[in-house]
């Protein structure tokens, strides 16, 4: 048998996209994915479908895997064949240990590839509107191991070198020790008036910056509470941070957000998200696909063999439109033989994804309720038209009905599915148990009832009491209803029902949450 290749590749700090793209290429083509918590598991929707995911991490009721036990793991893996990903916090040489796990794959004659990411030294302090080094106050900057456990001794920290280095100093793993490195700092020459900081979860939505000076710091982290991981930055450099703080003046700043719409249609609103300074938390709930029952493929099938007949053909979502179009091609029918029917769409996004393909919607009713839709159908249609309803299967039913009351005839078709996505995602009942996620948005009556279903198969036993005090964001009325009907309580609903109107809302709440 053939042997795997095994990617060693640094992750980036904690936001996925900052992963590099030769990361990322690697991830899509791995067998099996070997991740801990410094390697964000949202980087796991990249991943392939089929793709085994496992944790090496700490667990609160166990240990982290020892790392003679994941370099053995790795070389098991390839030698069955699998191409394996070794995802590292940050980047895989710096503080990253890859150097054993090369070391074992060396001497198995394995393949592998060291693939960089953006060290935690770096992009934490950056992300935080600190600039390691700068024209007029560091020419150099060195990363240092605090070496986190209080107990350990520090002998490979050569204090009076360290101390008299021209730049920025930048400790990882020091929080635990922060007053003995002040303390040794000073001892050694840096004045005691030196700016330093501390970033606590750098990149995420946790970031949380402290301030200080060699001699008040270890007090100011105390006061504050704070705890690993966290980046140590001393240097005048730390004063930028007055002007360059960037991300934190963003309004979504701090909050995570959690997408549950199908991954292959959150982008618009996890950049919308993004562009405010927000964590956009993927977890996609439902999936679409073709539907699989012989009745269904029958309807479509004889649908689509009388597509001269139709007066109208009316298409309520975006996903409407890209399955109808699939169908077409399925059956090699060309749109041109709809040429009796007008086209109508339900909201602008529908209309679009028309248009995109060639086909100008002759109605497209304001607002985007299927109720709105039939105020203006009511002055176009007549009785005795014959229209055709490509749809989801989980589609209301009061468009048909008050077609039919019009005396309009029609057909509705299934051209997709809406199923339960697996969630490869296992983190999320414990960030929600520790108040992690601040919203949650749905963005259809499906989302709701798949993450409550999604959220007991990951055994939580009661889903709407571990959502009780979160705000739950709702795209229109009809979605909300179906989460109140559930019990949950819904604390946005836009005025507007579009992807716009409910990120403006959000920002809305979080503000008076806040209390700003
Ligand atoms: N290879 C990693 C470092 C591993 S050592 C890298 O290049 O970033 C682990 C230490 O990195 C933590 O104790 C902490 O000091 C730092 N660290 C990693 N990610 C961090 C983050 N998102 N925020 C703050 N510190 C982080």
């Amino acid at each position: 048998m053939d042997r795997g290749i095994v990617y060693l590749v640094g992750a980036g700090p904690g936001d996925p996209k900052l992963i590099t793209l030769r990361g990322l290429e690697a991830l899509k083509r791995s067998d099996v994915v070997v991740y801990d918590r410094l390697a964000g598991p949202q980087l796991l929707h990249f991943a392939k479908p089929d793709a085994e995911c496992i944790y090496v991490g700490k667990l609160s009721d166990r240990h982290t895997m020892k790392q003679e036990d994941i370099n053995q793991l790795l070389v098991d893996l390839a030698l069955q064949g699998k191409n394996v990903i070794r995802l590292k916090g940050g980047d895989p040489t710096v503080f990253g240990r890859v150097g054993e796990e090369a070391d074992l794959l060396q001497k198995n004659g394995i393949i592998y590839e060291i693939i960089p990411g953006i060290t935690s030294a770096i992009a934490v302090p950056a992300y935080a509107g600190i600039p390691v080094t700068h024209r007029d106050m560091a020419s150099s900057f060195s990363v240092i191991t605090g070496h986190e456990s209080p107990d350990k001794l520090d002998l490979s920290i050569q204090w009076d070198k360290v101390t008299n280095a021209t730049g920025t100093l930048v400790f990882l793993m020091g929080v635990a020790k922060i007053g003995y490195i002040s303390e040794q700092l000073i001892a050694h020459g840096r004045s005691p008036e030196t700016p330093v900081a501390l970033v606590q979860w750098g990149t995420r939505a946790e970031q949380r910056t402290v301030v200080g000076t060699l001699s008040t710091i270890e007090a100011e982290v105390k006061a504050a509470n704070l705890k690993p991981p966290a980046v140590i930055i001393v240097g005048d450099v730390v004063n930028q941070r007055e002007t360059l703080s960037w991300i934190e003046k963003k309004p979504l700043f701090g909050q995570r957000i959690l997408i549950t719409r199908a991954r292959s249609q959150a982008s618009e609103l996890v950049a919308k998200i993004d562009d405010l300074g927000g964590e956009a938390y993927e977890f996609p709930v439902i999936e679409t696909k073709l539907p699989s029952s012989s009745e269904a493929l029958q309807a479509i099938e004889q649908a689509m063999a009388q597509a001269e007949a139709y007066d109208w053909v009316m298409l309520t979502s975006v996903n409407g439109v890209e399955y109808f179009y699939r169908w077409l091609d399925h059956f090699g029918v060309d749109i041109r033989r709809f040429h009796r029917a007008k086209f109508a769409a339900v909201g602008p996004k529908t209309a679009e994804a028309l248009a995109t393909r060639g086909v100008r919607a002759e109605l497209i009713p304001e607002s985007f309720r299927a109720e709105s839709m039939l105020e203006s159908l009511n002055s176009v249609v007549s009785t005795g038209q014959f229209a055709l309803l490509p749809r989801g299967d989980l589609a209301r039913e009061i468009l048909p009905r008050e077609l039919r009351e019009l005396g309009v005839q029609t057909v509705e078709i299934d051209v997709y599915e809406t199923v339960l996505s697996a969630p490869r995602d296992v983190w999320l009942p414990e960030l929600l148990e520790k108040g992690k996620i601040h919203v949650i948005t749905f963005t259809s009556s499906s989302t709701v009832n798949n993450l409550l279903e999604a959220l007991r198969r990951l055994g939580v036993q009661n889903p709407v009491e571990a959502l009780q005090n979160i705000d739950i964001a709702c795209i229109g009325p009809v979605t909300a209803k179906t989460a109140e009907d559930h019990g949950l309580k819904v604390t946005v609903v836009p005025e507007k029902y579009t992807l716009d109107g409910l990120v403006e809302a959000i920002v809305e709440i979080r503000r008076v949450t806040k209390g700003e």
